[in-house]
């Protein structure tokens, strides 16, 4: 074992028994927790060696990173994510490496992702994401749509050629009524996602928690949690 192998190995074996003991404590299923591994700003070889001990699921957050990433481990049994906020003009890259896109917070952005996925032959799995640092009719800070735009864009999504609607993410917010307090917004995103699936029961998907909150969101009903730093290692500032 490499250093660094053993490094990750420790570390995702410390996020596996957080996802553990969170599952354990809501009487949920281990099974019903996925965990993705956000790799951002780190190298290729990393996402290497995390797929070589065991991990299957993915994320970056910039299309410059991790276009080359994709490519470079594409001999990998692996799905990846797009977590970042997203410009129109980068999403015919994003639909040819991504398997989902978690931060889809507008129109002209499912109608972009439509019209790329279609032209590259690829079905692209959508989540909606959802700001709670966001007035109504507007986006947050980091992306997201206001929990009121959820329903429009879950029907622009649905009626789209080259898409699938999966679900919801959310990032907990650092303004807003909800904010220092993870737990209730993801409780009021399981709410969203229950009227979602009453219109969308195929949409079930639940992209909630990071490191630092990822039990809040297991108590709350997330299916997905997304961590990066308490398996990589702290990340240099600015990202
Ligand atoms: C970076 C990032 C994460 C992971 O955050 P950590 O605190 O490093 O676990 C999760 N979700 C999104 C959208 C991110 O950008």
């Amino acid at each position: 074992m490499t250093d660094r192998r053993s490094e990750l190995a420790a570390n995702l074996a410390g996020v596996e028994d957080r996802i553990a003991a969170a599952c354990a404590a809501a009487g949920r299923r281990r099974e019903e927790v996925t965990l993705i591994v956000v790799t951002k700003t780190y190298p290729a070889d990393d996402v290497r060696l995390l797929s070589g001990l065991g991990v299957r699921q993915v994320a970056e957050n910039r299309d410059q990173d991790a276009a080359p990433k994709a490519a470079a481990c594409s001999d990998l049994p692996l799905s990846w994510h797009f977590v970042g906020q997203l410009q129109t003009n980068k999403v015919r890259s994003v639909v040819t490496y991504a398997d989902i896109v978690q931060s889809v917070d507008r129109s002209r952005l499912v109608d972009a992702l439509s019209t790329a996925a279609v032209r590259a032959g690829r079905e692209v799995g959508c989540l909606i994401q959802v700001a709670f640092d966001a007035e109504s009719g507007e986006r947050g800070d980091r992306g997201g749509v206001a929990p009121d735009g959820v329903p429009a864009l879950a029907e622009r999504i649905a009626g789209a050629q080259g898409l699938r609607l999966d679900g919801l993410m959310t990032v907990a917010p650092l303004a807003g009524p909800y904010a220092g307090d993870p737990r209730a917004s993801f409780d009021r995103l399981m709410e969203i996602s229950s009227r979602l699936r009453a219109d969308h029961p195929a949409a079930n998907m639940v992209s909630a928690g990071m490191s630092a909150d990822l039990e809040d969101a297991v108590a709350a009903g997330a299916t997905h949690v997304r961590v990066g730093t308490a398996v990589l290692g702290v990340r240099p500032r600015l990202r």
